[in-house]
């Protein structure tokens, strides 16, 4: 099947921007997923659901947004629903639906989707929480998990601008993990079977963001869940979207998340060995830190009558707007110094800015970068 073209035909147009309101979220599910069930309800008492589709023997969960700030996963989740939907006689399609029953818990923190927050209600990061249980959602996730036998788990989240695959030139769109299952970051066959599917949907992607995909560093968190599912033993895979240039809405990362969460069902239904080609996941690069949003080179600043010239790094802080219908993009200084090693989504070069008097005056001039 050809994902790319089946993926523009497919693709969820209800869906157009980062923020989801959760309200039209809703409404949507109730128009377009009638069946779903509801399985637990937030701190604040919004419903979490879960939408099933495949009739295999074997399961597979997929939950996005336990950080509520995360939604690409999310987006990529329902155009990949409309390719299932819609491809149900092609073959590979047909494979996955025959392999596996497919679970989908789209918006597992949907108090913090409406604040665009991280954390949960009370402040607490589900996803560091897998022990203590002080997040109502962790539960949720955790009820779901124990009452069927996963065979695979995908765990979406979104990362910041920061990250580039390597020390590339290149953003990390997609970056992937498999997650450790304990301090000494030992590779059992579980952990070799993610490994294997990560490596598979790296190969698939090549073609189309060959050179833009990154791998997390597998340290351990003993509070997270990927990390705890792998050790109850189920492989477990975390997809992470990152930034494409100038798509700070992330609508061509969402379709790229869309193929690999595609790829990564297509190669759990081929009943071949997971494992094989695991090495491979080793020869993605790691992600590394080398982006900020905006760098003013060598900006002016006029104090007690002479001009000093200082790199400015600036880093957009995204924040929902009162009415609770869109993001804000904040640019908030980040470093100021040498920053001759980092790079920048943009550069902008000092000689073009009149030198700026004092800090109140900096902030309007950082407000004309906004995206
Ligand atoms: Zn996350």
């Amino acid at each position: 099947m050809d994902i790319q073209k089946t993926y523009y035909n497919c693709k969820e147009e209800c869906f157009t921007k980062r923020y989801l309101n959760i309200k039209e979220f809703y409404n949507y599910l109730d128009i377009n997923f009638p069946n779903k069930i509801e399985i637990g309800k937030s701190t604040e008492g919004n419903p979490i659901y879960l939408i099933r589709v495949g009739n295999g023997s074997k399961k597979v969960l997929i939950w996005s947004q336990m950080h509520g700030n995360e939604t690409t996963g999310t987006f990529a989740m329902f155009d990949l629903l409309n390719i299932v939907k819609e491809n149900s006689n092609e073959e590979a399609i047909k494979r996955i639906l025959d392999e596996y029953e497919i679970h989908f818990i789209p918006v597992l923190n949907p108090d913090g989707a409406i604040e665009w927050d991280r954390r949960n209600a009370l402040g607490v990061d589900i996803n560091r929480d897998f022990n203590a249980e002080q997040s109502t959602e962790i539960k949720v996730l955790k009820n779901q998990f124990t009452n069927v036998n996963y065979d695979l788990c995908l765990n979406l989240h979104d990362q910041r601008t920061i990250f580039s695959s390597g020390y590339s030139e290149n953003p990390a769109t997609l970056s992937f993990l498999s997650p450790s299952i304990d301090l000494e970051r030992s590779l059992n066959e579980v952990r070799k079977k993610s490994m294997g599917v990560i490596s598979y949907i790296n190969d698939c992607l090549h073609m189309y963001i060959g050179g833009k995909i990154g791998r997390y560093t597998d340290e351990f968190y003993p509070n997270s869940t990927g990390d705890n599912f792998q050790k109850l033993g189920v492989p477990t895979v975390l997809f992470e979207a990152g930034h494409f240039p100038n798509d700070y809405q992330r609508q061509k990362t969402r379709e790229y998340f869309c193929y690999a969460l595609y790829f990564a069902l297509d190669f759990a239904s081929k009943n071949e060995d997971l494992t094989v080609n695991y090495k491979k996941y080793f020869d993605i690069p790691e992600n590394k830190e080398l982006f900020l949003d905006v760098i003013i080179r060598d900006c002016p600043f006029l104090i007690n009558k002479a001009i000093h010239k200082v790199d400015v790094g600036i880093q957009y802080k995204e924040e929902v707007n009162k009415s609770k219908t869109d993001l804000k993009f904040v640019p908030i200084v980040k470093e100021i110094g040498d920053l001759s090693k980092r790079k920048s989504w943009k550069d902008i070069e000092g000689n073009l800015i009149t030198p700026i008097e004092n800090k109140i005056k900096l902030e309007d001039v950082f407000n004309t970068f906004i995206i």
